[in-house]
């Protein structure tokens, strides 16, 4: 069976609808869960997610397939390619599109109307969300941070030599997952780095898939923010091409395969953040997930101090914890 007819036959195993175009097929994405913003490449495999604001990105089909059906890569892999896994690196490992050669990042106006100060009286519900969250006035300041109160959002900019290219508007109120982050308009994740002028100001980087983790680590180095666990191609470049000397990864250890693949790519001498042990006992107990959103200021401090120099060994104790 060739690839397309198998990738169709998984889909339908997975008990989803799929349309078909000439090239390429439309289902459901893993991330969103939109059924027509998800298009895979017939011909490679290549997924793409074209939903405004989706973590999903570009990935592959066994990517796809991995979230769809929570089973492992490799074997994602083994249901796709069979016998033919032995062939797989020769996969193209390159994905590019007519989309993607086309990007013309354009500066936006911001603070855009109805974005408050987060010190201004209108804006004390976003002060008090952000202080909950670990974020003080001073800092939510320093990082140009507002609040809307029509949307009932604080709104995270991201800025790039100077200029804003994007922004993130989080809820402070409790709403559906799916609805917690919104936006702008033609917002490119792939192509942003959250905090990407950090980079500029010290010899050291943080990379954080959230942008509440990273501010938690403000005083300790070059906080920067891959909005989501993939790390996309062109942020890993943002960090290749910066000065810094060394990069702390402070990614969800969940995140093992995105985590693997970030240690090849990124050219700095690289450390690995963990949660403290205080924490995950905590939030054990308690029934959370322990992240560094979780972490006091000396777990955090704790943290920092005791980041490990990546190998691979350390990578393997996170696959052997959660495979
Ligand atoms: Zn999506």
């Amino acid at each position: 069976m060739n690839l397309e007819d198998t990738m169709k036959e998984i889909i339908e195993d997975q008990g989803l609808d799929y349309t078909e175009r000439v090239r390429t097929l439309y289902t459901t994405c893993p991330s969103c869960d939109r059924s027509d913003k998800l298009s895979i490449l017939k011909d490679n495999g290549a997924v793409i997610c074209y939903h405004g604001g989706c973590d999903f990105g570009r990935q592959w089909f066994q990517d796809w397939l991995s979230q769809t059906a929570g089973i492992s890569i490799e074997d994602a892999k083994k249901r796709i390619y069979g016998e033919r896994i032995k062939n797989i690196d020769r996969l193209p490992t390159k994905l590019v599109t007519e989309e993607e050669k086309k990007v013309v990042l354009e500066k936006l106006e911001y603070p855009a109307n109805g974005f408050l100060d987060i010190d201004e009286k209108e804006a004390h519900e976003g002060a008090m969300y952000l202080e909950h969250r670990g974020v003080s006035t001073e800092l939510a300041n320093h990082y140009d941070i507002k609040y809307s109160p029509w949307f009932r959002r604080v709104v995270l900019p991201i800025k790039m030599g100077g200029s804003v290219y994007g922004w993130q508007a989080r809820a402070i109120d409790k709403v559906d997952a799916l609805d917690r982050m919104r936006n702008n308009e033609g917002f490119r994740k792939d192509q942003l780095l959250m905090f990407h002028d950090n980079l500029y100001l010290h010899k050291s980087a943080m990379l954080f898939e959230g942008p509440f983790d990273a501010l938690k680590f403000h005083s300790f180095g070059g906080i920067v923010c891959s909005m989501g666990k993939n790390v996309s191609k062109r942020q890993i470049e943002l960090i290749n091409e910066s000065p810094v000397d060394v990069v702390y990864l402070g990614l969800d250890p969940d995140a093992t395969e995105e985590l693997r693949g970030l240690t090849r790519s990124i050219e700095k001498k690289i450390k690995i953040l963990t949660i403290p042990e205080s924490c995950e006992s905590r939030c054990e107990k308690a029934g959370k997930k322990a992240d560094f959103g979780e972490c006091s200021f000396l777990e955090i401090k704790e943290a920092f101090e005791t980041a490990k120099d990546f190998s691979d060994g350390h990578v393997f104790v996170h696959l052997k914890k959660f495979f």
